[in-house]
C-alpha cells in the first residue's frame, strides 16, 4: 500500500495544506487538498474518496476536483462514506447552494460524482477493504481501517474522546500504523473537547489504556499555529512510537 501525503494540517496557511491521504494513486481519503498538488494526470488516475466527514477542511478538495473532472473528462468519482457522511454531502454540500450538485451534472447517469453510502463491514474500494468506524467529533465522523491483502493501516480522523476505534486498533494483529490527528497542546483540553479533537495527552492516555505501545503512529492535523507546542510535548513524552506525519511524504505499508 502506498500512502502519499497531500495535506495534514488542521487548517491551511501559506505553507500548511489539510487531510488528504491519497492511497495506490487512486483512492483518496479525505479531500482538504488536491486539485493544488496533484498534476492532471494525477487527478485522473482518482477513482474514489473516502470521506470521513464534511468539515471543510476535509472536502473542499473534493469540490475542486469535481470540477475539474466536469471540466477535463467528465470522468466520473465514487465518493463513499457512514451513511449520514453521504446524506450531509448530499443536503449541504452538493446542493446548488454551497456548491453545484455534482451528483446529477452533466446528468443523474453521467454524473461526475456518484454518491455511494458504506455497509457496517468491510466494503471494497478499489483493491482495498475499507471500514469506517463511528468516532466522536461535533458531527458524525469515522475514523477508517483500511486494509490490503494482509496489511491494515488506521486513520482516527477528527475525534475526541472515543472507544470503538480504539478497541479495533487493539484487536487488530497487522496494524502497520495509525495516522492519529492530534489538533491542539494539552493546555487548551477544553476548547480541544468542546471541538471533538485531541491534544498530546489524550493521544498518550488512549495508547496506555488500550495497550498500543507497539503500534507506529503518526501525528497529523495540527493546527499548525499549535505545531511548535505540540512537538514540544510529544518530544517530552519519549515514546519511541510516536512520529509526525510530513506534508508531501510517502509511506508504504
Ligand atoms: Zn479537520
Ligand atoms: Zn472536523
Amino acid at each position: 500500500m502506498k500512502i502519499e501525503v497531500l495535506g495534514c494540517y488542521g487548517n491551511v496557511t501559506r505553507r500548511c495544506r489539510t487531510t488528504a491521504y491519497l492511497i495506490n494513486n487512486k483512492v483518496l481519503f479525505d479531500a482538504g487538498t488536491v486539485t493544488e498538488v496533484l498534476s492532471p494526470e494525477g487527478l485522473e488516475r482518482i477513482t474514489h474518496v473516502c470521506l470521513s466527514h464534511i468539515h471543510l477542511d476535509h472536502i473542499k478538495g473534493l469540490c475542486a476536483l469535481a470540477e475539474e473532472r466536469f471540466m477535463s473528462t467528465g470522468q466520473s468519482v465514487t465518493v463513499t462514506a457512514d451513511k449520514p457522511v453521504i446524506a450531509a454531502l448530499s443536503e449541504q454540500v452538493f446542493n446548488n447552494s454551497l456548491w453545484p450538485d455534482f451528483t446529477s451534472i452533466p446528468d443523474p447517469k453521467r454524473a461526475v460524482v456518484c454518491l455511494k453510502a458504506m455497509g457496517p463491514g468491510y466494503t471494497a474500494v478499489a483493491g482495498l477493504r475499507v471500514k469506517a468506524i463511528s468516532v466522536n467529533h461535533r458531527i458524525h465522523t469515522t475514523g477508517f481501517m483500511v486494509k490490503e491483502k494482509s496489511k491494515a493501516i488506521m486513520m482516527t480522523s477528527d475525534t475526541g474522546w472515543t472507544e470503538h476505534f480504539w478497541l479495533a486498533a487493539r484487536r487488530e494483529r497487522n496494524l502497520e500504523f495509525i495516522i492519529a490527528h492530534v489538533a491542539f497542546p494539552s493546555r487548551l483540553h477544553n476548547p480541544a473537547f468542546m471541538s471533538g479533537h485531541m491534544t498530546p495527552t489524550m493521544l498518550l492516555e488512549r495508547i496506555d489504556t488500550f495497550g498500543l505501545h507497539q503500534v507506529p503512529f503518526f501525528i497529523a492535523h495540527m493546527k499548525s499555529i499549535f505545531e511548535p507546542e505540540i512537538r514540544k510535548e510529544i518530544k517530552k513524552a519519549g515514546r519511541q512510537n510516536l512520529r509526525f506525519l510530513k506534508q508531501g511524504s510517502v509511506l508504504y505499508a
